[in-house]
């Protein structure tokens, strides 16, 4: 959902000199030092948004969100992939950089420093803000309710979340304000925040809030005069796994994994649990890391043809030549000929002997004669002009990854268990559709470490895989992946280049591919539905027609395939988010996909708090309640994703897992992003924690199945 909140504070405008940024001079911690990204620089920044339009005019022109928009202080936080000039265009109209959360030099710096360490190994809130609470002496005109109040404890940290509905839903003025008791007597309040969804009042809500101990009382009051009763704020996730046996063996990760990596770690698992792994080919290899030899023939800054190789870079066509030359005699014709890998272009003369051939004559004259081998388009700004002399210019695909094998890729799955028949409840957990969430396939992999290593000594661990049949996909979307290690740390979407036209334009390389996440079938872009793109360059684009993509194809193949698997973990990263369907609504009158039924529900919920609690075991980190629940409520829409087609088309439970939780900073007094290639310890950590929420699943998964053969149900189609 669009989320729509109402925000307090005046817009702060910024000046913007050489994308030099500064701290808002209010509604912020103090300042750090300045904001600053240079005009070419990609960097995933936290930014404070002028207002709601200033987002919704973001979501529609497809920018890349990394995570839902937050409030804080009144104010909207969102994180997105920017270049230095998209953020000054944003700055300039009155957005505020807050926070670096990653530069696009930091992936690669993260994923060396794990390398190395991992050798080394071998060898060896919130400030309260003026809520401007209006005075009111009058009666009460509203009455309130607690919707929910929770709390918990993380690192020696009690946080306490909350949300009240007032009566007076159409008055968007209302202020609420939270009051708490602690067990030891200590009293403090915060503010809430206004939250419509479908441009409905839903209910006031704040971020966690740091308390100074234990809550035993909450009850809010509004500007109008209302006031709701006095509850006791409950203890979420309030559940918890069984406790580990001693010896019980975890920590499989010592660095960052690539697609290579990660096929040895699938080669060698499979060897060293031959009785209790399959290795699952998927079906559809997929294009590779490769792209098309380009290159420009001409100046781009005054006149040039783009020239591309129709086969890849990799199948002969590097080192390829393009070039333009004057045939020194009057009155001839345009020609072009290819030969010992030179395309050579006779440009046409007049009468005096002048070369007279225009940039849009030359690209059709290539694309004419030789359409087998070359593509040529008009650079921008270049059309009508006079084709200049120009070249030999070289052929390149540009891809930097020299280790990476330049052929299509067989994506693998895992599948673990005693007996991998299709007797047993299946689980599926799926990674890195998004290339860039370099520690999601750390998550899976560490998972099914645990399940295999543990099953040699751990009785539980042993009677989970005799009862779960286990399917794993480390990395769905390993072309991505292999361009993010080596060629833009911040690529999300698959390696395929849908464009036409002046949109090949290298200059557009790193835009290329497909959302594998928007190229489902069910609630999809082609649908209707809100949250993805038909315009290739779009972070959301969601390919040229439902299941496009190689990669997507595969997830559903293997689900399809395989209809003893009831349940599914689509993991992701960034932001600390549980989720389950509906994860879109349709653009007209925002209507979501159908709800569960409540019985779903409870199991969706109920399954949650498990594996919420799951996850806390590791090292505290407590996904909110505000961020548990269906996509399209605590996310975004999301439009063609695969958890709905799994749970819709195939009656899968499917959930999304948003590693990385934000993290609580004493000092600043706010919940900091981590990003999508953090420092190795922090990756390490998420793969050890959501590790842990995987494995609750499965024992999810055996008690649903063990409920289930009592009562006699089978997966609904
Ligand atoms: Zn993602």
């Amino acid at each position: 959902m669009i989320v729509r909140r109402r925000w307090t504070a005046a817009a702060t405008t910024v000046i913007l000199f050489s994308a030099v940024l500064s701290h808002p001079a209010s509604g912020a911690a103090a300042p750090a030092a300045p904001i600053t990204l240079s005009a070419t620089e990609t960097a995933l920044v936290r930014v404070q948004l002028r207002d709601q339009a200033q987002l919704d005019r973001l979501v529609a022109t497809g920018a890349d969100l990394a995570n839902r928009p937050r409030i804080r202080d009144g104010r909207i936080l969102a994180d997105l992939v920017l270049s230095g000039t998209q953020l000054a265009e944003l700055t300039a109209q009155g957005a505020t950089a807050v926070q670096i959360v990653q530069r696009a030099g930091d992936g690669e710096r993260h994923y060396a420093e794990s390398v190395r360490a991992a050798q080394a190994r071998t060898a060896a809130g919130l400030r309260a803000p003026a809520t401007g609470q209006r005075s009111t002496a009058a009666a009460a005109v509203d009455t309130l309710q607690v919707q929910q109040a929770y709390w918990w404890t993380t690192t020696g940290q009690t946080f306490l979340q909350a949300q009240v509905a007032t009566t007076a839903t159409d008055d968007p003025d209302v202020e609420i304000t939270v009051s708490w008791r602690t067990a030891d007597g200590a009293t403090g309040s915060f503010p809430l925040y206004r939250f419509e969804d479908s441009g409905e009042y839903q209910y006031h809500y704040a971020l966690p809030q740091p308390v100074p101990g234990r809550p035993v009382q909450l009850s809010a009051t509004s500007s109008l005069g209302g006031a709701s009763r006095a509850v006791t704020p409950t203890l979420w996730p309030n559940a918890t796994p069984p406790p580990l046996p001693a010896g019980y063996q975890k920590d499989f990760i010592d660095a960052y994994l690539t697609p290579t990596d990660i096929q040895a770690r699938i080669k060698r698992l499979a060897r060293q649990y031959r009785d209790l792994v399959d290795v699952i080919d998927l079906p559809n290899k997929t294009q590779g890391y490769r792209r098309n030899a380009v290159a420009y023939l001409g100046n781009p800054a005054a006149a040039a043809v783009v020239v591309e190789s129709v086969r890849f870079g990799d199948q002969g066509m590097n080192g390829v030549q393009v070039r333009t030359v004057d045939p020194g005699r009057a009155n001839r014709p345009l020609t072009v000929g290819y030969r010992d890998r030179v395309l050579t272009v006779s440009l046409a003369t007049d009468t005096a002997g002048k070369a007279v051939s225009t940039t849009d004559e030359v690209a059709a004259a290539i694309n004419a004669r030789q359409p087998d081998r070359f593509r040529a388009t008009v650079e921008d700004g270049s059309a009508g002009l006079p084709m200049p002399v120009a070249g030999p210019a070289r052929l390149d695909d540009g891809l930097q990854g020299t280790e990476v094998p330049a052929r299509p890729w067989t994506v693998q799955a895992l599948r673990l268990g005693v007996h991998r028949d299709g007797s047993r409840v299946g689980v599926l957990a799926y990674s890195q559709e998004h290339a860039r969430e370099w520690a999601t396939p750390l998550v899976t992999l560490e998972f099914a470490e645990r399940m295999l290593a543990n099953s040699r000594t751990d009785p539980a661990t042993r009677e989970l895989l005799e009862q779960v049949d286990i399917f794993v996909i480390p990395t769905v979307n390993p072309d991505g992946a292999n361009y993010s290690f080596n060629d833009f740390a911040m690529q999300r979407k698959n390696l395929v280049n849908h464009c036409v036209g002046a949109a090949r334009d290298p200059k557009y390389r790193t835009s290329w591919g497909v959302d594998i996440n928007r190229n489902y079938t069910v609630g999809s872009y082609f649908d209707g539905y809100v949250g993805a793109s038909a315009n290739c360059l779009s972070g959301t684009y969601a390919g040229t027609a439902e299941l496009s993509e190689a990669e997507s194809g595969n997830v559903i193949a293997l689900a399809q395939t395989h209809p003893n698997i009831r349940f599914a973990m689509n993991v992701h990263s960034y932001g600390g988010y549980f989720m389950w369907p509906p994860g879109a609504y349709r653009a007209d009158g925002r209507v979501t996909l159908p709800r569960p039924s409540i019985d779903e529900s409870t199991l969706f919920l109920g399954s949650a708090r498990r594996i919420v609690g799951a996850i806390a075991q590791e090292r505290g980190t407590v996904t909110w309640p505000s961020q548990t629940g269906p996509v399209a409520d605590v996310l975004y829409s999301a439009a063609g994703n695969s958890a709905d087609q799994l749970y819709y088309e195939l009656g899968i439970f499917a959930w999304d897992f948003e590693v990385g939780n934000d993290l609580w900073n004493p000092a600043t007094n706010q919940w900091e992003g981590v990003g999508f290639q953090p420092p190795f310890d922090e990756a390490h950590g998420e793969s050890q924690e959501y590790a842990g929420g995987l494995v609750e699943m499965v024992r999810v998964a055996r008690d649903y199945a063990a409920a289930e053969s009592a009562e006699g149900h089978g997966r609904t189609h």
